[in-house]
């Protein structure tokens, strides 16, 4: 059996292709940065002279993203990858993107991309690197420096600040004292910069297995307490954060690193945070689930087998295991609660968290029970007593609900 192509083979065969057409062609960008520290690349980026238009008479059925930009996108062994032409940026009117763009030498290309880490170049045919920016000492030196003047670079585009905080984070790699001094001195500017993409940076640092560190810069470069309105945060609730980020599992989704970034606050300043940054309905459905059931477990909401139950049927249960676990390692409390709630929840079977109710709102309809309030409340009484195995058939469900159906009534 043939081994399947893999991204990597997708971008040689591209680049051979170019360069058979006589183009300069590269490897560029993160790509480069991960190979080199034997890290495993998420994608392959190309860079090349040729133009768009040049780039898909070769492979008419590219996609061209942004021609203004110079980025075609094109299909290979069913992979997609991104073909960009050398370019050098105009200026940053708005912050955010360039005015305009001109295609360029691959030195001009490397200047304009965001540290020297990620301004280096391979040449696949050639095996070497192109490093016109010092990338590889800064790796070496485990640096992340911006390219030219740093202050000018942050004012380019803000969003750059989050970026050196991600990449040191994941990289283990220190901010370099200048490029470091640039943020700190301008960290208030990510207010400018739109909530999805700080959103999206967020999310990457969140989820990395070195989210705490992550966490760490973002207090130490002065960005925090400009992420989102309201983000506010005393040395004492930001050791806390810092401390149960550092306790969750590897793995950890956004919604449970975000929760627990926030779990010392009230709900509804984590459902604020969650809506400033326009985060999903799904993530803000958990994030608001957690801190609600983390209140509830740590105050005496959960007392009784129903009530355990019914957090098990919640959206992301096993989140909030871990979540408790951060929560007591912050607060330097025993794990005891943490160790009950996984005992205590595997002793219940599948089938048996959220059961088929016994009755349902037909059954009360034809008891004459009116809908309204009480309507309601007689259901979930007999569904939290059913999960409690207080009623267990259905002829003393109905019986009980005819009774609370009664005395409820005005
Ligand atoms: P990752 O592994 O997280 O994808 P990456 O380095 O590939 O990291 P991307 O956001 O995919 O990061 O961008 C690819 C490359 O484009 C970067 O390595 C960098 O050279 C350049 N780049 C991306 N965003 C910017 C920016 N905001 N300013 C300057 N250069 C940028
Ligand atoms: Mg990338």
């Amino acid at each position: 059996m043939k081994a399947r192509k893999t991204s990597k083979d997708a971008a040689e065969a591209i680049i051979r292709k170019l360069n058979g057409a006589g183009f300069e062609v590269l490897l560029a960008g993160g790509c480069v940065r991960d190979l080199l520290l034997g890290l495993q690349p998420k994608d392959y980026d190309i860079a090349t002279n040729a133009t768009p238009q040049q780039v898909c008479v070769l492979y008419p059925r590219a996609q061209v993203v942004g021609a203004h930009f110079g980025v075609v996108i094109v299909r290979e062994f069913g992979h997609f990858v991104e073909v960009a032409t050398f370019r050098t940026e105009g200026v940053y009117t708005d912050g955010r993107h360039p005015d305009s763009v001109e295609f360029a030498t691959a030195e001009e290309d490397a200047m304009r991309r965001d540290f020297t880490i990620n301004g280096m170049f391979f040449d696949v045919l050639k095996n070497c690197v192109i490093d016109h920016v010092g990338g590889q000492e800064d790796l070496r030196g485990r640096i992340i420096q911006a390219i030219g003047h740093p202050e000018r670079r942050f004012d380019e585009d803000h969003l750059r600040m989050l970026r050196a905080v991600r990449f040191a984070a994941r990289l283990g790699f220190e901010i370099e004292q200048e490029t470091f001094e640039a943020i700190y001195n301008r960290a208030d500017k990510i207010r400018r910069v739109s909530a999805e993409r700080i959103r999206e940076e967020l999310e990457k640092i969140l989820t990395d297995r070195n989210r705490a560190d992550g966490f760490d810069m973002l207090r130490s470069t002065g960005l925090l307490p400009h992420l989102w309105q309201q983000s506010q945060w005393s040395t004492e609730l930001a050791e806390k954060s810092k401390r149960a980020l550092a306790a969750l599992p590897e793995k950890a989704g956004f919604s449970l690193a975000f929760a627990t970034m926030l779990y010392h606050l009230a709900a509804k300043s984590a459902h604020g945070a969650c809506r400033h940054l326009t985060c999903s309905n799904k993530v803000r459905t958990e994030v608001q689930w957690l801190i609600n059931s983390l209140g509830a477990l740590t105050g005496d909401g959960v007392k009784t087998l129903a009530d355990l139950k019914l957090l098990m049927a919640g959206p992301c249960f096993e989140d909030l295991c871990s979540l408790l676990r951060a929560s007591l390692i912050a607060e330097n409390q025993p794990l005891e609660q943490y160790e009950r709630l996984c005992h205590d929840s595997a002793a219940i079977a599948p089938d048996d968290v959220a059961p088929t109710p016994l009755i349902n709102g037909d059954d009360l309809i034809r008891m004459n029970v009116e809908q309204g309030p009480v309507f309601k409340r007689v259901l979930d009484e007999v569904y939290y007593r059913q999960l409690n195995l207080e009623l267990t058939n259905r002829e003393d469900a109905l019986a009980w609900a005819g009774r609370l159906a009664e005395a409820s009534s005005p």
